[in-house]
């Protein structure tokens, strides 16, 4: 399998070549064409199969770089992972220069967030709890959100966010795909893809 293989846009297969990549990791291989398709995705991977650019790409397909409101969020358990996952997107956004991206966790001034909020950004990568804070402030708008996706899902419920994420997912249409990453399967995580995923393909390495 090549990335030429995928139905990849230039801008995104340029942008995949000039970070090294040669050839789609197991887990790209299998997940990106479901995440194509529009359908629900679980992802059982660990850190280092790949797994960012997994949802990375389909992500950077899939979003409108016209439309200036938030249409995918990616949640993460902590602000290192979070800052990773939107430099990794950064780097396949290369060729995509008017998409905007934002990563938005605690620790980091509220106030400096919501100015760079207020360009019009497409993507956010964020942690649970603050991601929560902006949409009481409503300087994060969640109608337009048409994909969601879960990083590191079971770290995210070890550290307590299950009742973040599901107040978050219940603020998004139910139109909305929605993608779980997760390096084991607890039944918490089962039990939430039950509830929030439609017909979930499960794809594992
Ligand atoms: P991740 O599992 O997403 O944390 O990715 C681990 C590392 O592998 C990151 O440095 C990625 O940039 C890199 N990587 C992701 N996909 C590929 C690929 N298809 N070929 C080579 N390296 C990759």
């Amino acid at each position: 399998m090549r990335f030429e293989d995928l139905n990849l846009s230039n801008e995104i297969l340029r942008a995949i070549a000039d970070m090294g990549f040669e050839e789609p990791s197991p887990i790209q291989a299998q997940a990106i064409p479901y995440i194509l398709k529009g359908e629900d995705v679980i992802g059982q991977a660990q850190t280092g199969t790949g797994k960012t650019a997994s949802f990375g790409i389909p992500i950077l397909e899939m979003v409108n770089p016209n439309e200036n409101s938030l249409q995918a969020l990616v949640l993460c358990p902590t602000r290192e992972l979070a800052i990773q996952v939107s430099e990794e997107l950064r780097k396949l956004s290369k060729y995509k220069h008017s998409v905007k991206i934002l990563p938005i966790y605690g620790g980091q001034p509220i106030e400096r967030q919501i100015k760079a909020l207020k360009k019009g950004i497409q993507i956010v990568i964020g942690t649970p709890g603050r991601v929560i804070d902006h949409i009481n402030r409503r300087t994060l708008k969640m109608e337009n959100v048409k994909m969601v996706i879960l990083d590191e899902a079971d770290e995210m419920l070890d550290m307590g966010f299950r009742e973040d994420i599901e107040s978050i997912l219940e603020k998004t249409s139910k139109e909305r795909q929605t993608i779980f990453f997760s390096a084991t399967m607890p039944k918490e995580i089962l039990d939430l893809t039950k509830k929030y995923q439609n017909n979930p393909q499960l794809v594992k390495v």
